[in-house]
């Protein structure tokens, strides 16, 4: 093979290589459609193992959203004293901070992996519902275990957060009554 014809085949094969490469990228879009909330747990001290329990059970519930440990979201502190078990700065929010208070975790009977899925719940979209102290409710309070979100509320976490491009606006939240914390 001459040096010209080496060169043209050479050419021909990258050409081939190039064309080829878009086609196989154009799977990847549809990850994009999944809203990312990043949660730095580095002040979370001893409930550090159950922020992550609490983010796995978020994770395998829902598609749309996905909470990935990382920095500029959500900061997680846990400290002694407050006035309810857990508070989440904002409602269906990308940044904002949970806190953790160990004195009403303790006080309130119910188990801590229920209070930081709950918390997190807040982040996600969810509010309080009606029926407080319904153990089959994460969003209830209550002196309840159970710390698996009801079907209901992985639905709605799952509807907020789709199709949703552009972080919302945070809304305050206030934690009012303790058992609902
Ligand atoms: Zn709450």
């Amino acid at each position: 093979m001459s040096r010209t014809r080496f060169l043209a085949a050479l050419l021909g094969a990258l050409t081939l290589f190039a064309l080829a490469t878009p086609a196989s990228a154009t799977a990847a879009p549809q990850q994009t459609l999944v809203r990312t909330i990043y949660y730095d747990s580095s002040r979370a001290a001893e409930l550090t193992a159950t922020v992550d329990q609490a983010v796995q059970i978020w994770n395998a519930g829902v598609t749309s959203v996905k909470l990935v440990r990382g920095t500029g979201g959500i900061t997680i502190t846990t400290a002694q004293n407050g006035s309810a078990p857990g508070t989440a700065s904002c409602v269906g929010c990308t940044r904002g901070q949970i806190y953790f208070y160990r004195n009403q975790i303790t006080s309130s009977g119910a188990s801590a992996l229920r209070v930081v899925v709950h918390e997190f719940g807040h982040i996600l979209s969810l509010n309080h519902p009606s029926d407080i102290g319904n153990c089959a409710k994460v969003m209830a309070g209550g002196r309840c275990t159970n710390a698996q979100p009801s079907t209901a509320e992985l639905a709605a976490v799952q509807r907020f957060w789709t199709g949703r491009v552009a972080a919302p606006a945070p809304a305050p939240h206030e934690h009012t009554v303790s058992a609902a914390a």
